[in-house]
């Protein structure tokens, strides 16, 4: 039988490894860490079921709203009270559909300069081109993805500093950093699933990890976790195989679902031009406290706050979305700092972090809120993210797309997966390992001619 090995066992790993069990091929997934998941994982501490990268899911996510159907992974509607820390003050936003609940958010809309006509002019174009915007798999932001930054689309569009400040600091603040930088296309689309649908975004009742644990389990039997591959072997014909620490394991094909940076460091033989793309991938970095407390810490109701002017993390308590997470009676405090704090903090302990965090919250706490001190709390877990979330460069998604297609016909038996090569985020992570075991598929039944290539986004 032939034999496909998947290097990385994130969420885009995950999804190939699965997609091909389920074809009945001979497929291997070898993780360098002694658990799988990436990005997607969950921990577990004390009954209490942790989400150590991914939260939210979009409501355009459709391979993961398929496989979570398929794996019976039960989802929930996303409660999105928010506290905004902005001009000195807090201001309050429900996410409701509906006319009163969009009255009720008025104030804390004019202050966050949503109310203005750049703020309109944005949405009308946001509306306009949802085809492109979405991060469904077929998702079609290549072909709006140029030269432009999001900075230099909101310089062209006249959005105010106020509006400038709420948006960037919203999505920076979700561990996106220096937005001004990336595509506006991505950005935009960003917004478009997040912040202007809030009442659309969906988590599983246990956590996304949840979606982790679950493919997992579905693809036990074919992984081999603590196992880095140290190269991916290729002939003048294609691949042979990969090399881990004392073995060469020989394949028929070879799904690599690892960071763009991982990617170049362990195969050599990529072909120049893909190796420029690669190049160009950055990530933002993460850093996340999560403690286990007997109370809720922010004020009732509310799952978050957030500080869109600087670097104070974003608070969450995901009791609130999610009570299944936690003990009965019980709450969690979850604080994610990103930006440039994210790389200072990575460099702490974790005693240190706790520290740091704790004081960042508490220059502004929200009204009412009970936040912990430094020596509270049932547990006190940090999860460190040096490559947290792909950045999107411009231009990005538009070379990702032609690189695959010049790798499909370079290396026919080489496919690349993973967040990177899609639009960034789990869906595009997923998708894309979904997508490149359907090629790989396609390529060892037709005996090694030529593949199609899948070129969405
Ligand atoms: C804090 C945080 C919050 C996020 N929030 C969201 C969110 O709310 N919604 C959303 O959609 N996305 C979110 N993301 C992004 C999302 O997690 C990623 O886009 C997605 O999970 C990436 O999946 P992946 O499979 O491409 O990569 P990864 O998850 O990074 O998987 C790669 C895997 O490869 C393994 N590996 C690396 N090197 C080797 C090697 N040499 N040999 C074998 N294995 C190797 C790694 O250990 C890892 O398991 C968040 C990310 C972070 C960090």
């Amino acid at each position: 039988m032939k034999r496909v090995i998947i290097v990385g066992g994130g969420a885009a790993g995950l999804g190939a490894a699965y997609t091909l069990k389920k074809r009945g091929v001979d497929a291997l997934l070898l993780e360098a860490e002694n658990h799988v998941g990436g990005r997607l994982a969950a921990d577990e501490v004390d009954g209490f079921l942790i989400d150590t990268g991914v939260d939210f899911f979009c409501y355009s996510y459709d391979a993961v709203f398929r496989i979570c159907e398929e794996l019976g992974v039960p989802l929930v509607r996303s409660i999105q009270k928010l506290g905004w820390y902005k001009d000195g003050r807090w201001h309050v936003t429900t996410a409701a559909p509906s006319i009163p609940g969009m009255v009720s958010n008025l104030s804390a809309f004019a202050h966050m300069g949503l109310l203005s006509w750049g703020a309109m002019k944005l949405i009308y174009k946001v509306i306009r081109q949802a085809d492109y915007l979405t991060f469904a798999s077929n998702s079609r932001m290549a072909e709006i993805d140029g030269d432009e930054t999001f900075g230099e689309y909101l310089e062209k569009t006249g959005a105010s500093e106020s509006l400038r400040v709420t948006l960037s600091g919203f999505v920076e603040n979700g561990v996106l950093d220096y937005v001004a930088l990336s595509s506006q296309a991505y950005i935009r689309g960003y917004l478009a699933n997040t912040f202007l649908r809030p009442h659309k975004l969906m988590q599983p009742e246990k956590g996304a990890g949840a979606l982790a644990r679950a493919l997992r389990d579905a693809c036990a039997d074919v992984t081999r976790a603590s196992t880095p591959v140290r190269e991916v072997l290729v002939g003048e014909r294609g691949v042979t195989g990969v090399v881990i620490d004392g073995e060469t394991i020989e394949a028929d094909a070879v799904i690599c679902a690892v960071p763009a940076p991982v990617a170049l460091e362990i195969i050599p033989g990529l072909p120049q031009r893909v190796r420029e793309t690669l190049s160009n991938v950055t990530y933002s970095s993460a850093c996340r406290l999560v403690m286990g407390l007997d109370r809720p810490p922010l004020p009732p109701g509310w799952h978050g706050a957030i500080y869109p002017e600087d670097e104070t993390p974003l608070v969450l308590d995901r009791s609130i979305n999610l009570p299944g997470c936690v003990p009965p009676g019980k709450s969690t405090l979850d604080l994610i700092a990103g930006r440039e704090r994210a790389k200072q903090l990575l460099e702490l302990d974790d005693a240190e972090v706790k520290r740091e965090l704790l004081r960042d919250i508490r220059r502004n706490p929200p009204p009412g809120s009970d936040l912990p001190g430094d020596d509270d709390g049932l547990f006190t877990r940090v999860y460190r993210w040096k490559i947290a979330v792909c950045k999107g460069p411009p231009g990005m998604f538009k070379a990702m797309a032609n690189s695959r297609r010049e790798l499909g016909q370079e290396i026919p038996n080489l496919f690349l997966a993973g967040d990177y090569t899609r639009v960034p985020l789990v869906n595009g992570a997923l998708a894309s390992g979904i997508a490149a075991a359907e090629e790989a598929l396609g390529l060892l039944k037709v005996g090694g001619q030529s593949r199609t290539v899948d070129s969405s986004p």
